[in-house]
């Protein structure tokens, strides 16, 4: 008998299982990896000023010091790398832009997170004539290393189990879940854009947004920092960098398009101004939700069923945190912030 079964190994459920586990909860994650997952073609990015708005995300405090925190903790666990941290230059559009932000920046909370000097980069490389907004405590986590690492530890925990779950399968009641033959007190959906499909969970408001991303050569260009106008430009290793993405709500499927690469090399022309090569394309959806916030909490008829999902394109700033809370609330009964209990769609 498991305490729970936690379905999908993406970030969210591989995280999520880790922390109960550490706390002593009997665990078992059900994952079939060739479903369509956002994890692994996520770019990794963690920002903590984002948006046309440039405004500080949700808890930016709480959220950037547990990333900070447990990512490194996992790399020293797992003995693996993925964690990188890197300054984010956001380049202003116009003096409108630029002038906007100097006096924005003198509202409380930017500080721990900003270089209050506008940074110009290489105008040979770069076209920046209005300079960039510097962001600290961004990054780059290696999702593909992230879930390789995380999931190798699950195997060596017994705690996962690579197969496709069938919702119709599964038998509830008050007092104990059945699922084949796996029997369990609670089971926690963590099946990411796949919760449309899922018949307890798809009463929720999910809005997934398909979207691709390129991989570039780029030679003699920046491979110390994030830059961003309009698409971002990752670097990863030996001159190849990630840059997107698109946000399309028309298509459903994790396909890759030609306007798609189309859109990114455009933007992309506009802000390099040296030759770049494209070397990979890829598609996926993200997990996101009509208000843009996570959907944590218990089926409001069925007590032993829960969500753990709805991470948009923030899944890697959010989980770290929220995976914490969520293992408090379902452990500790601790109140889940009110913002991402689904409470609030009923
Ligand atoms: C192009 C693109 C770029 C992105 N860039 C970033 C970025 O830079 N930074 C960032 O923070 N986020 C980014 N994201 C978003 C990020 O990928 C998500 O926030 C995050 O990965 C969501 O994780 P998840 O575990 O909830 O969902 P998923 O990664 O989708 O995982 C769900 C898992 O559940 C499994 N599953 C579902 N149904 C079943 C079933 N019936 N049986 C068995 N298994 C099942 C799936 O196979 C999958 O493994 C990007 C997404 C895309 C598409």
């Amino acid at each position: 008998m498991y305490d729970y079964i936690i379905i999908g190994g993406g970030l969210a459920g591989s995280t999520l299982a880790y922390r109960l586990l550490k706390q002593g909860a009997k665990v078992m994650v059900i994952d079939e990896p060739s479903r369509n997952i956002s994890s692994t073609v996520a770019a990794g990015i963690f920002n903590p000023i984002t948006g046309k708005r440039t405004a500080l995300t949700w808890k930016a405090n709480e959220m950037f010091d547990e990333l900070h925190a447990f990512y490194p903790k996992l790399e020293v666990e797992m003995g693996e790398h993925f964690f990188y941290p890197l300054p984010f230059y956001k380049l202003f559009d116009s003096i409108f832009d630029q002038n906007e932000w100097l006096n924005k920046q003198q509202e409380s909370g930017f500080n721990q997170f900003i270089e209050h000097e506008i940074q110009f980069l290489n105008n040979e490389r770069v076209d920046n004539p209005f300079g960039a907004l510097q962001i600290e405590k961004a990054g780059r986590l290696d999702t593909k290393a992230f879930l390789k690492a995380l999931q190798n530890w699950l195997l060596s925990q017994n705690a996962i189990s690579f197969q496709n779950f069938d919702y119709t399968n599964v038998e509830v009641t008050n007092e104990i879940i059945k699922y084949n033959d796996l029997k369990s007190q609670a089971l926690i959906f963590c099946d990411g854009s796949n919760s449309l499909a899922n018949p307890f969970f798809n009463y929720l408001p999910h809005k997934p947004v398909h979207g691709e991303i390129l991989e570039v050569e780029i030679p003699n260009f920046y491979e110390d920092r994030v830059i961003n106008k309009g698409v971002f430009v990752l670097p990863t290793a030996n001159q190849k960098y990630l840059v997107g993405s698109t946000y399309n709500w028309d298509l459903t499927e994790p396909v890759t398009t030609s306007a798609g690469r189309e859109e990114i090399e455009t933007k992309l022309k506009e802000m390099v101004k040296t030759e770049f090569k494209t070397t990979g394309h890829w598609a996926g959806i993200r997990p996101s939700t009509k208000d843009r916030r996570a959907y944590l909490g218990q089926h409001p008829s069925y007590k032993n069923l829960f969500i753990f999902g709805g991470f948009g394109s923030k899944g890697v700033s959010l989980i770290p945190y929220l995976s914490k809370v969520f293992t408090n609330y379902l452990l500790n009964d601790a109140e889940l912030p009110k913002e991402v209990d689904i409470c609030r769609v009923r």
